[in-house]
């Protein structure tokens, strides 16, 4: 079985359905209200778990019954929370609202993610033990470099979702095996909106690429090569909520287990189809049987 650390953040998402996005100083009324375990290193963490890679989770939850919600959330989902620690104050919070077309804006409070600024030896040794660690943008800069390093140092492939989009320091993106921008993500990192262009321009920086393109897939790219554009499966969507992390996290599990990059993105574009079909975060990340049956049946729509 694939191993996976994720260094990253843990939120409670605060999801407003709403028929259209308020305009600043305007108040509209929503349909309904829930709260979701969320947060992007939970949520690819989750979703490289039920994707059925062997998930362990680094960064913190804070001390109130969000957090506590939190931790028992990730282990229901099998995801290891020894070195997820508790820290003073509240945890993080998402303020989510998703209208009817399934659009989403969304505000990120950190709360305890703020706290985890530096990796101590039990991360060392935990990171030591993976194949892979997952790293996003929503924890302290200074860990985010330290943890890619580490790994680095100890021979384990490095996955970075530049979310949300800031500029990378040089120190950062030279310990970076993949990175896993969206469209926006990539246009911002490089004033390129072209997505082929901004992946190509990206590459100088790291080895590979992957710019994924919502309802129209995504893109591989590895130097020398030409960039390929993988399709996503045609689906209805109903809440885009997490289908970056959750595309990454089956990623991450696709390829720890060998298989070629372009199938790899395939798989995880399974996942993300069904993920976009569902409401809310973690809730809407399918399972493994789940990712290999729509899988199975892009294959034989190929074949025919
Ligand atoms: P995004 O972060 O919007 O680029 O979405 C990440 C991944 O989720 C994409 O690369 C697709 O694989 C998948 N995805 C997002 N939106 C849709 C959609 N409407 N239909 C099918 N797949 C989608």
């Amino acid at each position: 079985m694939t191993s996976i650390v994720v260094l990253g953040s843990t939120n409670m998402d605060l999801v407003a359905y709403v028929p259209r996005a308020p305009a600043l100083g305007e108040t509209v009324t929503g349909r309904a209200f829930r709260t979701i375990p969320g947060g992007k290193g939970a949520n690819q963490a989750v979703a490289a778990a039920r994707a059925g890679g062997e998930v362990a989770m680094i960064g913190a939850v804070g001390a109130d019954d969000f957090g506590a919600r939190l931790r028992a959330g990730l282990e229901h989902c099998s995801v290891d929370t020894d070195l997820l620690r508790t820290a003073e104050g509240p945890s993080g919070t998402a303020h989510i609202v998703v209208d009817d077309e399934g659009g989403n804006a969304i505000v990120v409070v950190p709360g305890a993610n703020g706290t985890v600024t530096s990796l101590d030896h039990g991360d060392e040794a935990l990171i030591g033990t993976a194949d892979t660690l997952l790293l996003q943008l929503e924890l302290p800069l200074s860990v985010v470099v330290e943890g890619a390093a580490t790994a680095r140092r100890l021979g384990v492939r490095t996955v970075l979702t530049p979310a949300p989009a800031q500029p990378l320091p040089p120190e950062l993106l030279a310990t970076i095996d993949l990175l896993v921008p969206n469209e926006h993500e990539a246009a911002a990192l490089t004033g390129l909106t072209d997505p082929r262009e901004a992946a190509l321009a990206l590459l100088r920086d790291v080895p590979e690429v992957v710019v994924t393109l919502g309802a129209a897939g995504s893109l591989y790219a590895v130097r020398g090569a030409d960039p390929v554009a993988v399709p996503a499966p045609r689906v209805r969507a109903v809440d885009t909520t997490a289908a970056g992390d959750t595309f990454v996290g089956a990623l991450a599990v696709a390829l720890g287990e060998g298989r070629p990059a372009p199938e790899a993105l395939a798989w995880a574009g399974a996942a993300a189809a069904l993920s976009v079909q569902r409401e809310g975060a973690s809730t809407s990340m399918p399972y493994r049987t789940e990712i290999e049956a729509v899988f199975g049946s892009l294959g034989e729509t190929e074949d025919r």
